[in-house]
């Protein structure tokens, strides 16, 4: 268990969090492997909060001190590695964004050769699988003993339910090519905001991730960066208190067959959702405008886009049945 605020942002505020947590962990007989926070954050736009860089290094050394929870922090540099050192920060991850850059990740193991450190690789934004997998292989040629890799999800430009799109076949693959690395998963990137974060983590404990990595805030509502998606350290505690953490992996390649498809059946169920709220927002612009509900030419076009002549014959008998079961009940709904 992996637990912290996505950033660092003033040392009452890493102090709180950390109390808060320290008081869940002790109630329920628990470890924090590593209390996270990001110092300096890579953000997409540049005027987003970008971490309060290297002054907020002691706060975190601080926090090592009074909780004894080891903490850890990303970093994109080597000169970072170097500042980690000087503050006596011993773990820290490389980002989604700097993993796409193999050269930067290289200079980084470059860094930290021979030094006694855990380094968590997440993966990169982009779903490459040799990418992240180089990425954990340039550290394990430095010598890094305790390497893990860390599932955040990836950018996916398709409408997504979730920020980062899960596809688990990536981790699941890498867990076969490295039997011996410690996985954990991000529910927290992955969903981008906490309702689905329980679902999330439940999903990567069934397929026998070695833990979870989750932001909490004590005050998620005043953060300064990824708020929707932190816990406080109540929250996170509850949610922990609800997973089973029993894995059943007999066979990898319907693990993975699995995975694929909960992927797609998480996204259908959202998906079918976010459509009856269109259609709502549908009968509310024909209703203001006099319009009927039915306009057959409509659902005619709307047929014909989907039945194409080539298809499996099954699957054309399905979709139609699928289909007419959604038009049926658009009506229903918007009558
Ligand atoms: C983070 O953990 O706060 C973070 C920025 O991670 P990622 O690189 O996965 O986006
Ligand atoms: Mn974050």
């Amino acid at each position: 268990m992996i637990a912290g605020p996505c950033a660092a942002e003033s040392e009452r505020q890493l102090l709180d969090t950390a109390a808060q947590l320290q008081e869940e962990v002790r109630a329920h007989g628990w470890q924090l492997a590593l209390y996270r926070a990001g110092v300096w954050k890579p953000r997409s736009r540049p005027d987003s909060f970008e971490g309060m860089g290297e002054a907020a290094l002691p706060w975190l050394a601080e926090v090592q001190r009074q909780f004894g929870f080891p903490v850890c922090v990303e970093v994109m540099t080597p000169h970072q590695v170097e500042l980690c050192r000087k503050h006596g920060i011993s773990a820290f991850w490389v980002g989604a964004r700097t993993g796409v850059n193999p050269a930067t990740v290289q200079e980084i193991a470059n860094a930290v050769k021979g030094d006694p450190v855990t380094v968590l690789v997440k993966n990169p934004m982009v779903p490459d699988f040799k990418l992240w997998a180089g990425n954990v292989e340039r550290f394990l040629h430095a010598g890094v003993t305790k390497v893990m890799a860390v599932h955040r999800g990836f950018a996916d430009s398709t409408e997504n339910v979730y920020r980062n799109a899960p596809r688990w076949e990536i981790p699941i693959e890498l867990k076969v090519q490295f039997p011996d690395l410690p996985i954990l998963c991000d529910p927290s990137h992955i969903c981008g905001h906490t309702r689905w974060i329980a679902q999330i983590a439940q999903v990567a404990l069934a397929y026998g991730f070695d833990g979870l990595m989750m932001e909490c805030h004590a005050h998620p509502e005043q953060a300064l960066s990824d708020a929707e998606q932190q816990l406080t350290p109540r929250q996170w505690a509850e949610l922990v208190e609800t997973l089973s953490f029993k894995t059943n992996v007999p066979n990898r390649d319907l693990v993975k067959q699995r995975a694929l498809l909960e992927n797609v059946d998480t996204q259908l169920s959202e998906l079918l959702s976010m459509r009856f709220h269109i259609v709502d927002e549908i009968a509310r612009i024909k209703r203001d405008n006099n319009l009927p509900v039915v306009q057959p030419q409509q659902w005619a076009q709307v047929r014909k886009r989907y039945l194409k002549a080539d298809q499996d014959i099954q699957y054309q008998e399905f979709i139609e049945q699928f289909l007419e079961v959604l038009h049926i009940n658009s009506i229903k709904r918007q009558q």
